[in-house]
């Protein structure tokens, strides 16, 4: 049964990896046995010193995602550096806030750029090289997107973050539907509430804190730990005959 879930071998590219949840997956990948190829703007030393205390190898790739045109050159660096990606993690992602009648097309397109168009430009590239080599243990390779409970739901005053997940999902099946037949599972994870960066403003208003709170059923917010097995499943072997889901780790959220 280990051997469904393990990593050995393989190399994980997360993106976003030096805080929250991307470091929460990358942590998580390494201890199934994937070595790390790091990609952001920060440098990730707190998920480099995790990714080492599990015995894995770690690169760090520098590159701001917001920035589409940067995704060729990140996959060729991958290659230099360590190995094109077995298994790639979209997981960086920004959020900006404010009514949809005040909201300003820098807002649009800042988000749009980094949630949704990297994560396809960087996907493809990803896939080419998947495509382009022997099948490995468990298939050509493991695409895992980070979309939201925005993929689902509307959501007030994130009118680009609600577009660029929803797009997350939709791009999620249109690459399922391509690329099953040829070996590469194309996923999502769909975090529920978690305590990172990016929810800082929702948790700081006791108002819609306590509203959250109270419709998650398990009664807490997540921690980015909670992700990690999610992560773990949908890049190994024992999701080979997943494809095109959006699976969310909610605490229940979306059942209420
Ligand atoms: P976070 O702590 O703010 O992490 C976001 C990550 O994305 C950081 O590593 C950040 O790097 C990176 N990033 C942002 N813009 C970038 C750019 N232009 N170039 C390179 N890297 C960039 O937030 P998080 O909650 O862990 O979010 C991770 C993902 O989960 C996002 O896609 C988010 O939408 C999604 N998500 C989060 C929640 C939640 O409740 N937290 C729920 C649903 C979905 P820097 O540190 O350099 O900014």
């Amino acid at each position: 049964m280990s051997d469904l879930f393990s990593l050995s071998g393989r190399t994980a590219m997360v993106t976003g990896a030096n805080t929250g949840l991307g470091q929460a997956m990358a942590a998580a990948l390494a201890v199934a046995g994937a070595d790390i190829v790091a990609v952001g703007r920060s440098v990730p030393d707190e998920t480099e010193g995790l990714v080492c205390a599990a015995g894995r190898g770690f690169h760090f790739i520098e590159a701001d995602l917001g920035n589409p045109g940067v995704c060729g050159d990140v996959i060729a660096a991958a290659k230099a550096a360590a190995a094109a990606p077995d298994i790639l993690v979209n997981n960086a992602g920004i959020i900006r806030r404010n009514d949809a009648l005040d909201f300003t097309e820098d807002d649009w397109d800042a988000v749009m750029d980094v949630n949704l168009k990297t994560c396809f430009f960087l996907t493809q590239a990803a896939a080419r090289e998947m495509l382009g080599r022997p099948a490995t243990r468990g298939g050509a390779g493991k695409v895992i997107n980070i979309a939201s409970m925005l993929s689902f739901q509307g959501g007030v005053r994130v009118a680009s973050y609600a577009a660029s997940k929803s797009g997350v999902a939709g791009l999620t099946r249109l690459l399922a539907n391509e690329w099953a037949a040829k070996g590469i599972n194309v996923n999502a994870i769909a975090p529920g509430y978690f305590s990172t960066n990016n929810t800082e403003a929702l948790r700081a208003d006791e108002t819609r804190n306590r509203s959250i709170l109270e419709r998650i059923p398990a009664g807490r917010w997540g921690e980015p730990s909670d992700l990690g097995g999610a992560a773990v499943f949908l890049a190994s072997r024992a999701s080979d005959y997943v494809h095109g889901a959006i699976l969310p780790v909610d605490g229940g959220w979306l059942a209420r």
